[in-house]
């Protein structure tokens, strides 16, 4: 008997993937569905008991990452992640990083005398669960002694595969956002609060945005920019501590606490979102008009 194979469904198979691509799975990992906040779990439940938090490195800090061996990250991941333990009504489980971690976090960042050690130090560090998930540490791109430095929340998929922030959509936008203003992005300082991609681009948690704060907090320092721009209400909420959103907040400048000095705070709407509301461009436009007429002073 001949058995006649069903010709693949073009049609089929697009819609799928439009779906798919919809629904945030932007890249091919596993052909099966893996909770990542389960085997995180498990990962940080070792880490505790082990108790271990990497200081400072001994050896020489280098300025280039090299790339963790892909065979050293965990299983495979999920098309999509799980909803946090907390939120799906189960016991808070041991991944919540104690103020253990975020204490030691704190400590080691300060320890980084240079932005080549905090970037070592940040290599070295364990304490964080978005390390097991992320591809490479998504340090900073730019002029370490840049005047204006830009904060963005957390890399996305283009950023965690160049291992540089805002280098996808959002970052060619930013690009040309400063080209309106006659500036170059290598003449900026571009970084996130979270330097590895939360896996499906999820927001991060509270826990992890505060272990990863001391150390957006000492790259500002040890950048000491005169004009600090955060992109969009998470970055500026994480370290100005503002409560309102960002439609409230953009556009006026506040003082962020630097190095000796008080510097020029200012939030604006996160490229991502100009990608999808291009109107709201017109009010960003101001924002940059006033970050360039700043930087003249
Ligand atoms: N969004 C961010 O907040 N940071 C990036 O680096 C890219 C997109």
């Amino acid at each position: 008997m001949v058995v006649q194979q069903n010709p693949i469904d073009m049609s089929h198979l697009e819609a799928l993937l439009d779906f798919y691509s919809s629904a945030g799975v932007d890249c091919f990992m596993g052909d099966k569905p893996l909770d990542w906040y389960e085997l995180t779990n498990k990962q940080a439940e070792q880490f505790r008991q082990k108790k271990t938090v990497a200081g400072p490195p001994s050896v020489a800090p280098t300025l280039v990452a090299p790339e963790r061996p892909r065979d050293a990250r965990p299983a495979q991941p999920p098309a999509t992640p799980a909803a946090p333990a907390a939120t799906r009504g189960e016991q808070p489980s041991a991944v919540l990083p104690d103020a253990q971690i975020i204490a030691a976090a704190r400590d080691i960042a300060a320890s980084a005398t240079s932005l080549e050690e905090l970037r070592a130090c940040l290599e070295a560090f364990d304490g964080c669960n978005l390390k097991l998930t992320a591809k490479t540490l998504v340090f900073a791109d730019g002029h370490p002694e840049a005047r204006l430095m830009f904060v963005g929340e957390a890399p996305g998929r283009d950023e965690d595969l160049q291992g540089k922030p805002f280098v996808g959509r959002s970052g060619q936008l930013l690009d040309r956002m400063l080209d309106a203003i006659g500036m170059e992005r290598s003449s900026t300082y571009i970084a996130n609060v979270v330097p590895w991609r939360p896996p499906g681009n999820r927001t991060p948690t509270p826990q992890e945005t505060e272990i990863c704060k001391p150390f957006i907090k000492r790259q500002i320092e040890l950048v000491n920019p005169d004009v600090l721009v955060f992109l969009g209400a998470a970055s500026a909420k994480t370290l100005l501590g503002v409560q309102e959103g960002i439609r409230k907040m953009r556009g006026r400048w506040m003082a962020y606490p630097g190095s000796g000095k008080e510097i020029a705070a200012i939030a604006t709407y996160h490229p991502a979102y100009l990608l999808r509301s291009p109107l709201e461009k017109r009010l960003s436009w101001r924002d940059f008009l006033a970050i360039s007429q700043s930087l003249k002073k």
